[in-house]
């Protein structure tokens, strides 16, 4: 499967936002959103994604153990994942587990048991969306801290390019190298006062901290 097939389906469901002044976690500011959202509100395109991440893991399926998703947005991509792994797996007992990594603190953390789940065992993280890197990063410190080993991260998108090797981490597999621009504020969109968008990312969190009608560039 192309890469254009699935920018299509994000674009048919409305995920792929390219005019904007969006927020992201970090407090970057960018002009492109890819909004998971969008992708969790149409299993069937959800299906589609894990399918195709999970096909490209088929000949490792049996090195793999637990797949762990990151967050809200990769928690979903995961379990869906380990689902079709198992199938291409076959009926193996153990089967290939799904686990979570959630956000504790500042980082990640494997709660509700997962933690034992990961200890010893190989791990395939999977995340929605790598964007700096500084998520995936604490989500595999997070894995490595309970004793599993890191084989791979899985995801839809890569937005900047980030590597594995910056990542520290033997393979990364992204249906998507998109290669977007970021940047830290102000940028060039602050500058020219567009407003930011406050129905995705995190510019309503930014104009309610700076009160309501004031722009982030004032
Ligand atoms: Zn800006």
């Amino acid at each position: 499967m192309t890469e254009s097939v699935i920018l299509r389906g994000l674009e048919n469901v409305g995920a792929l936002r390219t005019d904007g002044h969006f927020v992201f976690p970090s407090g970057r500011h960018s002009d492109t959103f890819v909004d998971m959202d969008r992708v969790h509100a149409f299993p069937l395109l959800m299906n589609t994604v894990a399918n195709e991440l999970a096909s490209r893991f088929a000949r490792d399926a049996g090195n793999i153990q637990v797949v762990v998703g990151v967050d809200r947005g990769g928690i979903t991509l995961g379990h869906n994942v380990a689902r079709l792994l198992n199938r291409f797996g076959g009926d193996e007992d153990p089967q290939i587990m799904a686990g979570m990594a959630e956000k504790d603190g500042s980082g990640f953390a494997l709660l509700h048991g997962y933690d034992k789940d990961v200890a010893g065992r190989k791990v395939l993280v999977v995340v929605d969306i790598v964007m700096s890197g500084d998520s995936v990063r604490s989500a595999v410190t997070a894995v490595k801290a309970c004793g599993g080993n890191v084989v791979a991260v899985a995801a839809m998108a890569n937005r900047e390019g980030t590597t594995a090797d910056q990542l520290g981490i033997p393979r990364l597999e992204c249906l998507l190298n998109l290669k977007l621009h970021s940047w830290d504020p102000p940028c060039k969109l602050c500058t020219q006062r567009v407003p930011l968008n406050t129905d995705i990312g995190h510019g309503r969190r930014v104009m309610s901290s700076l009160g309501a009608g004031t722009e982030e560039s004032a």
